[in-house]
């Protein structure tokens, strides 16, 4: 193996630590404490082990969790009359609907309800159209992870070849926008790419957000490259899952120049961000200058 491991755990650790001091420091300066809700709808096991661990990470940095378990028939006009009432509640600064949502509800409408200053995934269309514009506003905690995993090797991106694997509203479009605030040249990959192996090959840098246990081969690496796995894939292994991302983990280390692994990359990375934009959340509701972490 030659590639360096980017330890997502790590970074992940640190950014916490820095962010429950900002936490402490808040409410002893001024009694404000930020107050994350997720709305989980369903029984999807895996969506219940995030919400756990993002439930906890909130506690651990001082902050307040509300979690609300919604029944898996609940209604689109009900889940809408929730996030109503969250909006209303001051002590809720940030509201996270955990996906995937049951089948009869429409993920967009419920997005476009929830408070655009409460919208700690940065997913309702004006924060999205923000970010577009380069205007500030709550990015999306995962394409912000996957820029900072890539900047603890490259101190700048600007003019390095990026390519994102994946399009999808809530990670491969937000990352292709913030790497174009970076100045990385970005190409977006998706399902009707031709020759994705010869398209990957090009990238200095190599983000996978396509949901395809170790589709990415080490031979469509570029040597030397920089690979941002995304991707989390559960596959059978000893008896019991385990889990995998997107690039064949083991092949590409051995061409890569710098590689996250699955798990214990961009994953706590993404809850560490998603701890972030709720203290931003909070200080921008009070009038406070939003902290620099
Ligand atoms: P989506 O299913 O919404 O999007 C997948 C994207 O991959 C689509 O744009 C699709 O293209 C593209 N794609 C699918 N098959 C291929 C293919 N054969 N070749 C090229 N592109 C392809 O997934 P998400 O963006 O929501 O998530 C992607 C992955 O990231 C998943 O494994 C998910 O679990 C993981 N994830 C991890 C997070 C973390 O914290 N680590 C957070 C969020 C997601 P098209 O648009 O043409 O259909």
């Amino acid at each position: 193996m030659s590639a360096k491991i980017i330890d997502g755990k790590a970074m992940a650790q640190q950014l916490r630590a820095s962010i429950a001091k900002a936490v402490a420091s808040l409410s002893q300066r001024h009694g404000l404490v930020p107050g994350l809700t997720v709305l989980l709808a369903g029984n999807n096991p895996a969506s219940e082990v995030y919400v756990a661990a993002k439930s906890k990470a909130v506690s651990d940095a001082g902050m307040r969790a509300f979690d609300h378990r919604l029944p898996a028939e609940i209604t689109q006009a009900d889940m809408l009359a929730m996030i109503s009432r969250l909006n209303a509640d001051k002590n809720v600064h940030a509201i996270l609907v955990q996906l995937p949502l049951p089948a009869q509800i429409d993920a967009n409408a419920i997005f476009a309800a929830v408070d655009p200053a409460k919208d700690v995934d940065g997913f309702t269309p004006l924060n999205a159209g923000r970010l577009a514009m380069g205007m500030r506003g709550l990015v999306p905690c995962t394409p912000l992870a996957c820029v900072r995993l890539a900047k603890s090797v490259h101190s700048s991106l600007a003019g390095m070849a990026a390519l994102v694997v994946g399009r999808s509203n809530i990670v491969g479009k937000p990352l292709a926008q913030l790497l174009l605030a970076e100045n990385a040249t970005v190409t977006i990959a998706h399902s009707k790419t031709k020759d994705l192996p010869a398209t990957c090959r090009r990238a200095d840098l190599l983000f996978a957000a396509i949901g395809r246990a170790e589709m990415i081969r080490g031979d469509w690496i570029k040597p030397g490259a920089t690979v941002i796995d995304v991707g989390i894939n559960r596959v059978p292994g000893n008896g019991k899952t385990r889990l995998v991302g997107d690039v064949a983990f083991a092949e590409a280390s051995e061409i890569a120049g710098a590689i996250t692994p699955v798990p214990g990359g961009v994953g706590p990375m993404t809850i560490a961000y998603v701890l972030l934009n709720t203290l931003r959340a909070a200080c921008v509701s009070a009038g406070l200058p939003e902290p620099q972490i």
